[in-house]
């Protein structure tokens, strides 16, 4: 994408202003680096699925509803509570049961150009043309001319999964919590 193009860059530059979804095209990549800050400034809304299912088994103080809506319950000071910090680092203790609005998070997969840009925005995956844009809040995203793992590992991995049923993250998530041993409640073992 030709970044060098002061119109792009004035595109660019005004949804990162205004706190709008951004057009895949104009990321070069993103890493997270485990910072938690989505996992503390937004409320994690759940499929009536994943709030069955972590209701069942974490119980109903780990949920909460609101206006015909289910959450995740968040902590006093806004955190998930299924956040933990760990050596400076944001850590999520529900990987094995990440909701899916979390998994997809900084990226927004859409069927048809909802935030606008569709030239820019374009995805074709298989047979099928996607849209696909990314929150710029992320402090994980760095801008510029999209890299090879964005576009082979990181976008096909968050359609799969919004799309193609999906749950496995390699590429979408922070390498920081891979192994964590999953089939433990975490909040069981950090009261150990
Ligand atoms: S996805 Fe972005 S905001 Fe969330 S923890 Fe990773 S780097 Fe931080
Ligand atoms: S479930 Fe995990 S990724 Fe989602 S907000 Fe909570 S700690 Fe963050």
């Amino acid at each position: 994408m030709p970044l060098q193009e002061d119109s792009q860059r004035q595109i660019l530059r005004s949804l990162i202003q205004a706190g709008k979804p951004v057009p895949w095209r104009f990321i070069h990549d993103w890493r997270c680096y485990a910072c938690g800050e989505c996992c503390t400034r937004y409320l994690v809304e759940l499929k009536p699925i994943e709030y069955a299912e972590i209701a069942h088994v974490y119980g109903y103080s780990y949920v909460t509803t609101n206006l015909g809506k289910v959450y995740l319950r968040r902590r006093p000071d806004g955190s998930c509570v299924f956040l933990y910090r760990a050596n400076g680092r944001g850590l999520c203790g529900l990987q094995h049961m990440k909701p899916e609005a979390c998994r997809l998070w900084p990226f927004i997969p859409c069927e048809t150009p909802n935030f606008g840009y569709p030239e820019l925005a374009y995805y074709k995956y298989g047979r099928r043309l996607y849209y696909v844009y990314v929150v710029p809040a992320c402090p994980g995203l760095s801008y510029g001319e999209p890299s090879e793992r964005l576009r082979e590992k990181v976008i096909p991995e968050i359609l799969d999964m919004k799309f193609r049923g999906r749950t496995r993250q390699k590429y979408s998530t922070s390498s920081l919590g891979l192994g964590y041993p999953s089939r433990y409640p975490p909040l069981t073992i950090l009261r150990i």
